[in-house]
């Protein structure tokens, strides 16, 4: 693909491209890494460097680089209808068994689904359905959202707001109206004296004490992912979610599972929420949707609130123009028949992922290394200064760049939030890349010292 490498790519890209959260001062400085070729777990920089990719792109290749079935999936679709859409009494084809794909996955329970392109976009999606249904039933005063502090949930104007992130709000004057945030389960950084169990209680019933505050006929829903990705591979503790779900039925408030990460085999099921044992009422989806081959998104719907946009609602005010996309959705649907027929959910329930969690384990005699905290292949490494209290080191953000970039020197794609090391692998990875991988980061924390 020679016409897309002109041998002054980076001057080309600092004059004219600003990449998603980049510091492109320091981009433009340093120069930009431009990847131009990807199979199976690999992928190879254009000067020819080939990196594990333990992050799968950015949680989304879940079977994968390399997948011909998937191009060729698409370039029939595209050769037969390359766009219709699913406005005004019209849809597609694969936009259809999609939906009913994805349905049957979580049992028929979340039995609809609207399609967007992103997670984002998934997430301003629920947001206003949230309110339409409450709208519906009588509660039009329920319009309030809780989310997570550290959460994350999208860079659209909704999804920056519910997102818990600081950094984030600081940029565009956020959050906006009608967003209120909780703690978030982050027990080695934020439990104290606490067992995890009696921590995960206690910030689970924080969400109690924000929704008497708010009044409960004020609140629409609560949002959560079932393990904080971006915030830092934050696993909760046992008692967490039974008494999320507790809580939001007690005051009747929508829960919704952000599965955008932990959705299609990331957890070792299908869905995050399956794992942890609960029931969502919406749940947006995308990434391992379609392993980031083509961009598609959605909102999982409940057999509740889909009832009511049907009977109560008729026509909900809210679509993208390419909303089931044909060829995203065929896309979708040759990943999903892959993750089906080569078991890649039992295999990371089974196999690698048990095997990931020892894996990372063996790092916890490192001097460095605080929890290792892992579920399925979505895991963490804490760094800390001092094991026996937790402490961490005054600038975690230099901490976690230096070790990415040993990582990425040596040949490992590895993500870095703060001082925790994310691991997110494609669900095809095997026991001896695992090895390799867990190898390379245990150089890279002994280079620290
Ligand atoms: N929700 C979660 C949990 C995410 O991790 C992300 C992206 O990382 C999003 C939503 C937003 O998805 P997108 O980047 O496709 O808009």
């Amino acid at each position: 693909m020679t016409e897309f490498a002109p041998s002054n790519l980076a001057a080309i890209d600092a004059a004219h491209h600003i990449h998603p959260f980049s510091d492109m001062h320091k981009l433009n400085a340093s120069g930009t890494r431009f990847i131009s070729r990807g199979e199976g777990v690999h992928i190879w920089d254009s000067t020819g460097k080939k990196y594990l990719d333990a992050f799968a792109g950015l949680w989304c290749v879940n079977v994968g680089y390399g997948r011909t079935s998937i191009a060729e999936a698409a370039f029939r679709q595209m050769q037969e209808l390359p766009y219709y859409n699913s406005f005004f009494g019209t849809t597609t084809p694969p936009a259809t068994l999609l939906a009913q794909k994805i349905a049957s996955h979580t049992g028929g329970r979340l039995s609809h689904v609207f399609f967007t392109n992103s997670g984002s976009e998934a997430t301003d999606t629920w947001f206003r359905m949230a309110r339409v249904y409450w709208k519906a039933v009588g509660h039009p005063l329920k319009t309030m959202v809780i989310a997570r502090t550290n959460g994350y949930h999208g860079s659209t104007v909704a999804g920056a707001s519910l997102g818990g992130m600081k950094w984030m709000h600081e940029q565009g004057n956020l959050p906006i109206a009608g967003v209120q945030h909780i703690g978030q389960p982050y027990w080695y950084a934020e439990g104290g004296d606490l067992t995890p169990e009696a921590f995960g209680l206690k910030v689970a019933q924080e969400l109690e004490a924000k929704i008497l505050d708010l009044g409960a006929e004020n609140v629409a829903a609560f949002v959560a992912e079932p393990i904080q990705g971006a915030g830092g591979v934050i696993v909760p503790p046992s008692t967490y979610w039974p008494e999320i779900r507790r809580i939001t039925e007690k005051y009747n408030i929508l829960l919704v599972a952000d599965e955008v990460i932990t959705g299609f085999g990331r957890l070792g099921s299908w869905f995050g929420h399956q794992h942890f044992g609960f029931e969502p009422d919406l749940a947006p989806i995308a990434k391992g949707l379609s392993s980031g081959y083509l961009p598609i998104g959605g909102v999982m719907i409940s057999e509740r609130v889909a009832k009511v946009l049907i009977e109560e609602v008729g026509d909900f005010h809210h679509g993208f123009t390419y909303s089931g996309h044909p060829a995203a959705a065929v896309a979708a649907l040759e990943n999903l028949r892959i993750i089906e027929e080569e078991g890649l959910v039992e295999r990371v329930r089974d196999d690698v992922g048990p095997y990931l969690v020892q894996a990372l384990a063996s790092l916890r005699d490192h001097e460095l290394v605080g929890e290792t905290p892992s579920v399925g292949l979505m895991g963490a490494v804490q760094i800390t200064a001092d094991k026996a209290t937790r402490r961490r080191f005054d600038k975690p953000d230099d901490i976690g760049t230096q070790v990415r970039n040993h990582c990425l020197d040596n040949g490992l794609i590895l993500r870095a939030t703060g001082d925790r090391m994310l691991f997110s692998p494609p669900l095809i990875i095997s026991r001896s890349e695992i090895d390799q991988t867990v190898e390379t980061l245990r150089h890279a924390l002994d280079a620290l010292r």
